[in-house]
């Protein structure tokens, strides 16, 4: 059969000039765009197996910024445009600036996101022995839905700070030939009064204990001699005793590496998508931006899921200091470079899930492989607690990316009245700052294996690139 070339009816044509295409984003690129978000996601998927922390993604983000060119910030010293600095913020949060040619004078462009993700961390005295078995207590950090933890092999990292100022780093659980941890459950056989539990209340947060040992020390009189036997062994590996799990920071994440989804190998598992996904691309954009005009600061920030609060979060002054700093470097003030900054807050938003799709309004969702995804808002309810960005600043973000040709989309996080969520971008808004949250659509959002698109990893790198040098 041949093909016949059709004459477009004024319909068609109508609809090309005023309505929103909707073809999939991913059939709109071709096969080396697509082989270059496969390239880049190498690179991502290695920063998942090493940053699954906040201080392990600094610890990744300082190493490969200094082979960069990066150096410390000192405010007494004269930057040049294309000087390239970073601040480190208690070895939980960074931020890497490169100088631009008009510096802090017409405001600077922010990309930020957070490297911490929901986890299952240690109480202060966590060690104990029930039914000879050794448990660690935990207290869990971030919004968790708990019957997703137990019978997943977990790993254990972190820093233990003893007295003398000694931090000694802890990671177990995710070389090849390490032991795992594990969150035990009940079996089905005997689980008739616990099926009968609404979620929230078949596992609680005191049931989050994890496994940890069950050989005794020897056998003697002594109780408690398989916690005894589990200390002596951190002893002799670490050289810290019960006392030390008070000045502590160590966490159970689930173990392993991660993996390749699919039959095509389009999309990636792992821990800690949410915000990884977004920080690797923003450090990446801020690597490969050489001369701005204005001053990029790319920060990666801490506590994000439990509010922001503390001296590592979004609440804290840190950045509007390190912003006052260079300000004050050009002859500016902090009120006036704010007032001209712009922000892309980079966050995760929840893909539309045909499994839950109740959940979810199609026309303003966020999809796999249809690129970034920019939220106007996020919020609760009748829009409480969102910054929600201008009418004149989604215009230049869409700009932006239109010009430099990204595959990007807009999204809701779910129904209205379906729950609700938020991000870092209202505490920059309310530094009189312009934000808008660009990032990843996600499946399993918190799950202990989050899911994301390779598609939509690069097309965040390269929104924010192109925000970066605009
Ligand atoms: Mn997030
Ligand atoms: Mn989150």
């Amino acid at each position: 059969m041949s093909e016949e070339k059709k004459e477009k009816t004024a319909a068609e044509l109508l609809k090309e000039k005023l309505l929103i295409k909707n073809e999939s984003g991913a059939k709109t690129l071709d096969r080396s765009e697509i082989e270059k978000a496969d390239e880049f996601c190498i690179g991502y998927m290695n920063f998942l197996d090493n940053a699954k922390t906040e201080r392990e993604a600094v610890d990744c983000a300082v190493t490969a910024a200094k082979a960069r060119g990066f150096t410390k910030y000192d405010p007494s010293a004269v930057y040049v445009p294309g000087d390239r600095v970073y601040v480190n913020n208690r070895n939980k949060a960074v931020m890497f600036a490169v100088i631009g040619n008009t510096g802090t004078k017409n405001g600077v462009r922010l990309g930020i996101a957070h490297i911490d993700s929901p986890r299952l961390d240690l109480k202060p005295n966590p060690l104990y022995e029930s039914s000879n078995l050794a448990l660690f207590k935990t207290h869990y950090y971030g919004g968790i839905k708990k019957y997703q933890w137990p019978t997943v092999p977990l790993a254990l990292h972190g820093v233990v700070a003893l007295k003398d100022g000694k931090v000694i780093d802890v990671y177990v659980g995710d070389d090849e030939n390490d032991p795992c941890f594990v969150v035990t459950d009940l079996l089905p056989h005997l689980a008739v009064d616990q099926m009968s539990k609404t979620m929230t209340k078949a596992f609680t947060g005191e049931d989050l204990n994890v496994l940890i040992g069950s050989r005794p020390f020897r056998r003697d009189n002594e109780s408690e001699s398989v916690k005894l036997n589990i200390m002596n062994l951190l002893y002799e590996k670490y050289g810290f005793t019960e006392a030390d799990f008070v000045s502590a920071e160590l966490t159970m994440v689930p173990a392993g590496k991660a993996r390749h989804v699919g039959f095509d190998r389009s999309m990636i598992g792992a821990y800690g998508h949410d915000d990884k996904v977004c920080a690797y691309p923003a450090i990446m954009a801020a690597f490969d931006t050489k001369i701005p005009e204005s001053t990029v600061i790319t920060v990666l920030t801490d506590r994000e899921e439990i509010g922001s609060d503390g001296a590592t979060g979004m609440k804290s002054t840190y950045m509007a200091d390190f912003i006052a700093d260079l300000a004050r470097a050009d002859g500016m003030e902090l009120r006036h470079v704010m007032a001209k900054s712009t922000c892309l807050s980079a966050d995760v938003n929840a893909a539309f899930d045909p499994n839950y799709a109740s959940a979810f309004e199609s026309n303003n969702s966020s999809y796999i492989n249809n690129g970034a995804v920019i939220t106007k808002y996020t919020g609760s309810g009748g829009k409480y607690s969102t910054s929600d960005a201008t009418a004149e600043f989604m215009a230049k973000i869409r700009r932006i990316l239109d010009d430099n040709n990204v595959l990007w989309q807009t999204g809701e996080l779910g129904k209205v009245d379906g729950g609700g969520g938020g991000t870092i971008a209202k505490f920059v808004a309310n530094l009189n700052a312009d934000v808008v949250d660009l990032g990843v659509p996600v499946l399993s959002m918190h799950a202990p294996f989050e899911i994301v698109s390779k598609i939509d990893v690069y097309e965040t790198y390269r929104a924010l690139l192109a925000f970066y040098n605009d």
